[in-house]
């Protein structure tokens, strides 16, 4: 009975869990994606509205992502590459 029990706690537990990183999680995604979007239109078309937009959303970002930083290999020109490390969920650069 007790078994039973701390199994229905447990799993109440990591549902709630799942449930709520889950959320948090969704909701920074949507936001990157949000951002991502924005990034569409170039810096000359953005007035002062827009890029306070996406100043709010960065600073959202940065303190809601929790970084998982990954090194990879870019073309700077045809002969050249360069080791970038990057956020694999916002992008942030390191
Ligand atoms: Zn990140």
């Amino acid at each position: 009975m007790k078994y039973i029990y701390l199994c229905k706690h447990i799993r109440r537990s990591l549902c709630y869990y799942t449930t709520n990183v889950m959320d948090d999680n969704e909701a920074l995604y949507t936001i990157i994606h949000a951002r991502d979007i924005l990034y569409t239109i170039s810096k000359g078309e953005q007035n002062g509205a827009y890029r306070e937009i996406i100043r709010l959303i960065d600073a959202y970002i940065d303190m809601n992502c929790i970084h998982d930083y990954i090194e990879d290999m870019i073309d700077v020109d045809i002969e050249r590459s360069q080791l970038i490390r990057y956020c694999k969920h916002c992008s942030h650069t390191a």
